[in-house]
Order: structure tokens, then sequence, then C-alpha cells
């Protein structure tokens, strides 16, 4: 047995000790879940539980993220990373302690509110380790930082946090991870090198027409036929433009036009989502969206050039092969057969029909150094991996604070009642689901 494997066990020795409490947390959590920017009493239990464990907590950083701090003499800095918020999704789960909650969104709209995408496990998975690894401090040396993250959902979050002076509370991180609740078998534990999880865009598109009544087509510019032959023709990107053997997929989420049968209106406005494994593919995919929709509405005599807004966008999860290759040896160490390789999470992928009562968790691993400079990749990967808490996300390499990447998948029995939250989804909600959950 190596030293590193004594000090894992010896941390992991704590794992029934904080079970009680974690399940207590969790379902405390999942029946109390917190819209994006208002996960004020989810960042007040992780503050306060991260101060009991003598943890350097600062708060209220881009809002309501949190972090702790937990200094422990010379050696790598490692992150771990867990998001906070949930989703304007109603539970129909009939658990015991499922969400009723009300909430008030950014558009004032009163919608229910549910961890339907798993945060809830991320936050406790990330606290029992942030308790193990106070507790077992004699078993190895460094600096663990706890990132608690608001607003994944948004995807606006982690730039908040950065915008907010996140660096300036932080020694360079050496290496960071997250981990994320993914389809598959109740108990299982993977990763994966290279492309995991797809990048994604969204976006808004203005087309604009002449209106008339609708008994005098000839006086129109009808950007409803208009509209209709875009989403025809954009069918024929990934089709036609996509190399075979890439994976691309790009949907028309919503068109609207007009409000009345006799009218032809002036302006129709499409909302697309494209998901991408590559850089080329995605600048091949939004380059020919506009070339596309460019091109049509010149067909159509269109009177004005089309409007054009990317948002909701989402880096590729592209996890570094000698970090992930840790990983995936310490977890075949401590998980044996439950390791497996994760599939790619591909972008169609519909969690509310495909899920059942499957769970698991993405983990994610930075490594590289902070904006601030630093080192490469140190030790500790193993011991936070056998941990099942690893953290971080792609966006975090966006803003600078890492670079880099690895990814892992775990499943565990605990896992299985949020999983089973996804049983009942169909449709719009789970479409919904499917496209926010991978990111
Ligand atoms: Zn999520």
């Amino acid at each position: 047995m190596t030293a590193s494997s004594t000090a894992v066990e010896a941390l992991l020795s704590g794992l029934s000790t904080i079970r009680d409490w974690q399940e207590d947390f969790y379902r405390d959590l999942h029946a109390h879940p917190e819209l994006s920017h208002q996960e004020y009493e989810t960042a007040r239990k992780v503050a306060a539980r991260l101060r009991d464990r003598g943890y350097v907590v600062h708060d209220r950083i881009g809002g309501t993220g949190v972090i702790g701090v937990l200094g422990n003499g010379p050696g790598p800095t490692v992150l771990l990373r867990a998001d906070m918020d949930a989703l304007p999704v109603k539970e129909s789960t009939g658990l015991d302690y499922a969400s009723t909650v009300q909430a008030t969104d950014t558009n004032g709209n009163e919608v229910p509110v549910m961890h339907a995408c798993g945060h809830d496990v991320h936050v406790t998975a990330l606290l029992g380790a942030a308790q193990l690894f106070a507790d077992g401090a004699d078993h190895w040396s460094g600096t663990l930082i706890t990132l608690f993250q608001p607003a994944e959902e948004t995807a606006d979050g982690a730039r908040a946090m950065v915008d907010d002076g996140l660096a300036e509370l932080l020694p360079t991180v050496d290496v960071a991870f997250a981990q994320h609740v993914l389809p598959a078998p109740a108990g299982q534990v993977g990763t994966r090198a290279g492309a995991v999880l797809s990048a994604a865009d969204s976006m808004r598109i203005k087309v604009y027409g002449r209106g008339a009544h609708g008994s005098m087509p000839q006086a129109a510019v009808d950007p409803v036929v208009l509209a209709a032959m875009i989403v025809i023709r954009l069918q024929t990107i990934v089709a036609r433009e996509v190399a075979p053997g890439e994976s691309a997929v790009l949907t028309v989420g919503s068109i609207q036009a007009g409000s009345k049968s006799n009218v032809i209106p002036d302006r129709a406005e499409l909302q697309l989502n494209i998901r991408t494994y590559s850089r080329q593919t995605r600048t091949t995919m939004l380059d020919a969206i506009r070339r596309i929709v460019t091109a049509e509405c010149q067909a159509s005599g269109s009177p004005r050039e089309p409007g054009f807004e990317v948002f909701d966008q989402y880096p590729l999860t592209d996890n570094d092969l000698p970090t992930t290759s840790r990983v995936s040896d310490a977890f075949t160490t401590f998980f044996g057969r439950r390791c497996q390789s994760a599939s790619r999470a591909r972008p169609q992928d519909d969690r509310g029909s495909g899920g059942g009562r499957a769970a698991g968790a993405l983990l994610r691993e930075h490594r590289g150094r902070s904006r601030r400079g630093g080192g490469q990749c140190a030790g500790g990967v193993q011991v936070s991996a056998g941990l099942l808490v690893p953290m971080a996300h792609a966006r975090w390499e966006r803003s600078g604070l890492t670079r880099n990447c690895g990814t892992v998948v775990t499943g565990t029995e605990k896992q299985m009642s949020t999983s089973g939250s996804y049983r009942h989804r169909t449709g719009p909600t789970a479409k919904r689901l499917a496209a926010s959950n991978w990111h």
C-alpha cells in the first residue's frame, strides 16, 4: 500500500460519521431550492457549516457565492467546486421531501422551483468532503479551497464571482475539480478524457418583413414564410456542412410571429440552440447560421437586415488526458468495477425519459494555474477523487482562473432519490432539462 492510498483511506474512514447529517442536509436543500442569483439561504447554510469546520470563509462573492479556505501547510492548492442553484421546474416526484417552493424569477413571473439538476447533491457532497479534509488534516498538506458557485443555470454565476474579485481572495490554484450528476447506473463513478460535455450557444434571430392584411399577400413580405424557410434551410448545416464523425446539434426551439390569422406580421423571431464538440465546428455552425439567415432574408425581399444575438454561451468541457488518467486510476483503485469510462454526454440526451432511476455525477478537473500565475498540477488528485468530491466547471477555464481539465462521473445510492425526480418529466420540461443540465 502506498503512502497516498493510506492517506486516502484515513480520510475516507470518516465517511460513516458524516452520512447522517449529509442525508438531512440534502433533503433540506432539496425541499428548499432557490433560483439562480437567489441562493441566499443555501449560501448561508454552506457558510455556517464551513465556519463550523474551521474554514476561512468569504461569502457574498458575486452575489451569493461562497468560498472556504483551509490552509494546511506546504503543498498544492486544490479547488473543489459545487453549484448551488435550482431550476424553474415543478416537482412531481411524490417524494416526502419534494419541493413545493414558488419564487419570482427575473421576469417577475411566479414559478415553481426544483433541484432538478442535482445541485443539491453537489453542495452536500462538497460539504462532506470539506469536513473529511478538515477532520483528516493530519493526513495531507497543502491548501484546500471549497467554492460554492451561484447561478450556474444562467451561465453567469462564475463570471459574477470572478468580476467581484474572486482571484484576489484565492491563493494560486494548482488543480480544480467539478462533478455533476448524470444518467448512469447508481453506484457508478466514471470519467473521460477529452471532450465530454458539448459547447452550447443560444441565438436569438429577428427577421423583418412588411405587414399587410392577410387577404393581400402581394403587398407584404411575409416573415412567417421567411422564418419557415430559414428553419428548413438550417437543417442542412449539420447534414451538409459538418463533417461525418463530428457531433453537432442545431435546434430551433422557439419561433414567434404575429397574433391573428388574417394579419401578416412585419417581423418574426427565432431562438436557436447549438451544441458542438470542437471550436472549428462551432465556428462553422455559427457562421453558417448567419450566412443562411442573411441570404434567406435577401431572397424574401426583407426590408431590413436580420438581427442576431448570441446568449447563454457555455464553453466546451475538454478534459486533460494526464489529469483524467490520474483520477481514473484513483477511482479504479477505490471503486473497482464501479468505475466506468463515462460516455460522452450527447447534447440530445433526454434525462426525462432516459435517466430513469439512474444517477451519477460528473467530475470536472482543471489543471493549470490561476490568472495570478502559478505552478502546474500537483498532488492531491487521487485524494480528492477518491472522496467523490471533485468540483469546478468549464466556465472557470474561460474565466482565466484555471485552465485545462479532466472529467469523472460518479453515482451513489443516495443520488437515486434525486434522479428519481426525473422519471415523471416529459415533453417541454424534459427538453428544458436536457438543454440545461449538461451545463
Ligand atoms: Zn447542473
